[in-house]
């Protein structure tokens, strides 16, 4: 029996089990990849991201999670009507697979379990402990027991949807990796919010001299069509030429709605990270994970014993965060009509 089983080792999920292990509670992580796993992302991490790490994790960001080039100098951000704005801010360019490892490990060192290629499939609540159910591909079924769990699996969210008998809303993501040349800054994030490029946004960034070119939206079934669009305005616009696409990747993200909805969980199982509706615009989840998964942690930590109240701890703390998402959002909803709807009146 441990004190609480995390499921997902993604930045909620490690920064929750690392704070849990390192005050001396058992915890366990459960990841149904194999570590070091492959998660689609643009690997931007803000300067928030950075100092959260320091302050969670007590380490500085490896050179080796970083691609080139490694250091991001901030966002240049194109509005639905076409009129530019930049954020300068120091920030790292990084393969998600490398940093989530990374994280991982730091948790382990503090005293956490982690098992990768095991799958949590059902949380069934018992009187004094929920009873995890587990599928590993060589151990087949079978369950593990704890007093709390903090559910940090992502943003499809198999169990909590289980859970919550609902199901989520999404954006689709596609990207591409391409070998090729355009005349853009490396070290800037771009994003476009211009509504015949994405029904979200469309972006471009630059990791290993690969051209990631991506456009998002939440009808899957308009995404090739944004695509070819995007690639036609970056041609037009920035001189991109294409020599070789060498990859390409489908993702999904969770469909942040006016309001911000957020849902902390059922009973002793927290939800944290994208697996609660946590995600800033422009997709920047990385924080937002970290920082849930940090106040799900101190709710338990602090509370062990009063379970009645851990959920609504934990709903406090996560307050000043989800205010800030809905501040991030009001912003771009002021800067462009794409996200009208999400301006805080
Ligand atoms: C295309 C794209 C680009 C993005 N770019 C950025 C960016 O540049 N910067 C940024 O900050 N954010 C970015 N994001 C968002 C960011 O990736 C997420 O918000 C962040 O990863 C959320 O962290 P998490 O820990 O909640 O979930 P995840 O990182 O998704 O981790 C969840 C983990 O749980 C595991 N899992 C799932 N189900 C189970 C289960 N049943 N049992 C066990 N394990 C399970 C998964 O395998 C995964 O490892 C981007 C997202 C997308 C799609």
């Amino acid at each position: 029996m441990y004190d609480v089983i995390v499921i997902g080792a993604g930045p909620a999920g490690c920064t929750a089990a690392k704070i849990l292990a390192e005050r001396g509670y058992s915890v366990l992580i459960v990841e149904k990849c194999v570590l070091p796993r492959y998660k689609s992302c643009s690997g931007m991490l803000i300067k928030k991201t950075i100092d959260l790490v320091g302050k969670y994790f007590g380490e500085n960001i490896p050179v080796s999670v970083t691609c080139a080039p490694a250091e991001n100098k901030g966002m240049i951000f194109t509005n639905d009507a076409g009129q530019e704005y930049r954020f300068e801010q120091r920030g790292l360019n990084v393969w998600r697979s490398a940093f989530d490892y990374w994280l991982a490990g730091l948790a382990e060192r503090s005293g956490a379990v982690l098992i990768d290629r095991t799958a949590a499939v059902s949380c069934d609540m018992q009187e004094a402990f929920i009873e995890v159910k587990l599928h590993c591909k060589k151990k087949g079924n079978y369950t593990e027991k704890a007093k709390y769990v903090i559910d940090c699996e992502g943003v499809v969210g198999s169990v909590k949807r289980k859970l919550l008998q609902s199901a989520g809303e999404y954006i689709t993501t596609y990207q591409t990796f391409n070998k090729g040349t355009i005349a853009l800054d490396f070290h800037y994030f771009y994003a476009y919010l211009q509504p015949e490029l994405s029904e979200y946004d469309a972006w471009f960034n630059v990791k290993d001299n690969m051209l990631v070119l991506g456009v998002s939206g939440k009808d899957a079934s308009k995404i090739s069509r944004y695509y070819d669009r995007f690639i036609s305005y970056m041609e037009a616009n920035h001189g991109l030429q294409v020599y070789e696409c060498l990859k390409s990747e489908k993702w999904l993200m969770p469909h942040v709605s006016t309001g911000c909805p957020i849902e902390y969980g059922k009973e002793r199982v927290l939800f944290a990270g994208e697996a609660a509706g946590f995600l800033n615009p422009m997709g920047e989840g990385i924080s937002a994970g970290m920082e849930s998964g940090y106040c799900a942690a101190c709710a338990i930590a602090e509370h062990f014993d009063d379970v009645q109240n851990v959920y609504a701890q934990y709903q406090e703390k996560t307050q000043f965060l989800r205010n800030y998402m809905m501040r991030q959002w009001s912003f771009v909803g002021n800067l462009s009509g794409t996200f009208q709807h999400m301006k805080m009146l």
